[in-house]
């Protein structure tokens, strides 16, 4: 008996879709579904983390509410994928983080933001929070380098113990009714695939979520964010060798390659992630899991305040204002680490590895 409602609702549809079969051309989910007869816990969660919730599906299916099979593809699988985030999360007794990620957003902001506030004017005075600091080594003036690096490296390493578990866990659970292992290839390929976001085009016409014409909105803000968070991601990269390499410490004058990487990552993670939450809101209902609205948001609006307060810091940072913006942008940082493991940033990790499951799936068994 599989544990989740959401499962057993999956694998009632799964066998209905199985004897139809009408979708398969429209993305991954089916030709996956046609190489199982029974589909067990990992199966359901392979398979729920390859929907990319285009809608599709369930535009074309004539046995979509009100016919009695009750057949809604990418709701039950969006279901299954949120369970499946939350049953392989480390520790597990964090794993209703995801469904509060708003209150625990707010906690968080206020603590970091709080703690940095009170650590810079702890280790002055509370005048230097409100006095003009410029040049290089301006922001470690108000707290130590070595004291931020070892803060937010341990931010770091937590968030990736937690992620590469949490991975384990999920690649074991997928991997246990039919064991593959990958190779090159299907590495190559499953790549290719996330990183174009190939099946969330509707089978070709578009993203059919919304009540407006098919269109490839989502696919653009989807990689609004995500390459605007690997630019950002890159600039701290960037800003880390020239620290230790080159001995420059930040800030950087604005045509430096750390402050140009960040600023475009930055306009990537404000637009991106703003009309993810435009998308979200016109979702059409039938197609919307309300349990997920609060999670989503929360963490497209904590991507949007990294860099609002980060592009916000770099315009206002030759002034008195810096030291509060350094505060409050190394605080909502500091949030956005604590919570990747419990956010929807899991599914981009999960998407990954099944998307080169499936090429390895399609090139061994298809
Ligand atoms: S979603 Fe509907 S039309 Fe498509 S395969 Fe399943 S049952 Fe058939
Ligand atoms: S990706 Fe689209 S077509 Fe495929 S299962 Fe998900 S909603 Fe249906």
């Amino acid at each position: 008996m599989l544990p989740d409602e959401s499962l057993r609702e999956a694998e009632r549809l799964m066998t209905v879709c199985n004897s139809c079969r009408y979708c398969e051309g429209l993305c991954a989910v089916f030709p996956a579904m046609e190489m199982r007869r029974v589909f067990a816990e990992g199966d359901l969660d392979h398979l729920a983390n390859l929907c990319h919730s285009c809608g599709a599906c369930h535009d074309d299916c004539q046995f979509a509410p009100p016919h009695e099979f009750a057949v809604n593809v990418p709701l039950a699988l969006a279901r299954v994928r949120r369970d499946s985030w939350e049953r392989h999360a480390w520790p597990s007794a964090l794993a209703g983080l995801f469904r509060r990620s708003p209150v625990a957003m707010a906690v968080g902001l206020s603590v970091a933001v709080g703690a940095f506030l009170l650590a810079m004017a702890g280790w002055n005075d509370a005048g230097v929070l409100f006095t003009r600091q410029a040049g290089p080594g301006a922001f470690y003036r108000l707290l130590p380098h070595d004291a931020l690096a070892v803060l937010f490296g341990g931010a770091f390493l937590y968030a990736a113990l937690a992620l590469t578990i949490a991975a384990r866990r999920f690649t074991r659970s997928v991997d246990a009714q039919m064991p593959l292992r990958a190779d090159a290839r299907s590495i190559v390929r499953g790549l290719r695939d996330a990183a174009t976001l190939k099946y969330l085009d509707g089978g070709g016409v578009g993203c059919v979520d919304t009540a407006e014409e098919p269109a490839d909105r989502r696919r653009l803000f989807h990689h609004l964010a995500f390459y605007g968070f690997l630019l950002c991601f890159a600039a701290t990269a960037v800003a880390t060798l020239y620290h230790y390499l080159l001995g420059r410490e930040a800030p950087y004058p604005w045509y430096d390659v750390p402050v140009l990487l960040g600023s475009l990552g930055g306009a990537g993670l404000i637009i991106g992630p703003l009309g993810l939450m435009r998308g979200r809101r016109q979702r059409r209902a039938e197609l919307k899991d309300e349990s997920q609205s609060g999670m989503d948001n929360a963490f497209s609006l904590l991507l949007v305040l990294v860099s609002v307060t980060g592009l916000a810091l770099l315009l206002a940072r030759a002034t008195a204002l810096m030291g509060v913006l350094l505060a409050i942008h190394l605080g909502v940082v500091f949030t956005l680490f604590a919570m990747l493991p419990y956010s929807r940033f899991v599914h981009g990790i999960y998407r990954v590895y099944a998307l080169v499951r499936h090429a390895r799936e399609m090139h061994e068994l298809g």
